[in-house]
């Protein structure tokens, strides 16, 4: 059976559409669910075991499989966060990264091919955005990560966690990243806990507000990185389109309407955005707001601009100022766990560079 890129994909479809395939051919309707596990398993087609061979050829004639392609697969150097670097069927590339112990790890995952923010700090942006991710793309970086840690450790390897952190800027992909939470948190597939899902933003205004009308227990974190917006704009374009003032708003309705607690996420820049100045300035900003985090960390170079870490403990001087401001805030001392902090902290693809290992990837059928 050869893959046609012009069939629509199997990773793309859901149950329905499985459905309303199988009832244009008279196939029975309880097939959907057979193909809907195997696409859960990353099956291939001709591999669907439980589906006749007359389904499994009628199955490859409608559709390509579409599964993302694990590439490489990177382990972190005694960092707790292995990457995933896949190709897309269009050739294209993007990295997932598994974070923390197999047994309880956090997803990361892109949402775009490259990133069009440009914020000054990180890999993605510098190249540009190429395109958004499907649905079935953002998914399936979680079905390939699973597949790998299940081989790895026999269990059933979802993870525990799922942070939309990776490569892009979720809100630009609105619509195909809502969907993928709705796919991935069905009871009656993956099941995975909305409450254990973080969106990060670089500070989409509208879609703040739009997300804050969904109702979803998923977490929002807001890329913030300068406590006004002179500095900001110098570190992340954005700034022009939605200023910090404007961005706060937003903030405040989301927290109001939602009920939740809102990260915000400071990446620590030596000599840039780390003096008492601008801990001052964070403790004025959020003096008399409630449910409120400030997520620090130290900066990652990624061998692309001049930027650098400020010391760790210059990093700890930092946010004590906060804490003693009456501030929540928090330092990120894992570098595994940088992911968790902020988007851009991604190497994009840097790895050889980052001097992490690179093996071949190993994955459950
Ligand atoms: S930090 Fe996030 S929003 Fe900014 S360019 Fe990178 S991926 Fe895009």
């Amino acid at each position: 059976m050869v893959a046609d890129a012009a069939l629509p994909r199997l990773i793309d479809q859901t149950r329905d559409s499985i459905r309303a395939w199988l009832a244009s051919l008279g196939e029975e309707a309880y097939r959907a669910e057979q193909i809907h596990r195997g696409i859960l398993r990353l099956t291939p087609i001709s591999q669907m075991s439980d589906l006749p061979r007359g389904l499994r050829v009628s199955l490859a004639e409608a559709f390509t499989e579409g599964y993302p392609v694990p590439a490489r697969w990177i382990e972190g150097e005694g960092e707790g966060a292995d990457r995933f670097l896949f190709t897309l069927p269009d050739g294209e590339a993007i990295e997932s990264v598994r974070i923390g112990p197999l047994e309880d790890y956090t997803a990361c995952l892109s949402t775009q091919v490259g990133c069009g923010l440009r914020c000054a700090f990180c890999a993605s942006g510098k190249f540009g955005l190429t395109r958004n991710l499907s649905v079935g793309e953002i998914v399936g970086q979680v079905l390939a990560l699973r597949a790998q840690t299940a081989t790895a450790t026999g269990l059933e390897g979802w993870p525990s966690r799922l942070v939309y952190m990776g490569m892009g800027e979720p809100f630009q992909n609105y619509s195909a990243v809502l969907e993928s939470i709705k796919r991935l948190t069905d009871p009656t597939g993956p099941g995975l806990g909305a409450r254990r899902i973080t969106l990060s933003t670089a500070g989409m205004v509208p879609e703040i507000y739009r997300f804050a009308e969904e109702g979803l227990q998923v977490g929002l974190a807001v890329s913030l990185h300068a406590p006004n917006s002179e500095l900001r704009r110098s570190l992340m374009p954005i700034e022009e389109i939605y200023p910090l003032k404007t961005l706060l708003r937003a903030c405040q309705t989301y927290i109001e309407k939602s009920g939740r607690r809102l990260t915000f996420e400071y990446i620590l820049l030596k000599g840039v955005n780390d003096s008492p100045a601008e801990a001052k300035g964070l403790v004025d900003l959020f003096r008399n707001w409630s449910l409120v985090h400030i997520n620090l960390i130290r900066y990652n170079p990624i061998g692309l601009t001049r930027l650098e870490a400020p010391k760790e403990s210059d990093a700890r001087a930092f946010v004590k100022r906060l804490v003693d401001g009456g501030l929540d805030a928090t330092l990120r001392k894992s570098p595994g766990r940088n992911i968790d902090a902020a988007c851009g902290q991604l190497r994009g693809l840097e790895y050889e560079k980052a001097g992490v290992r690179i093996q071949p990837a190993a994955m459950a059928p």
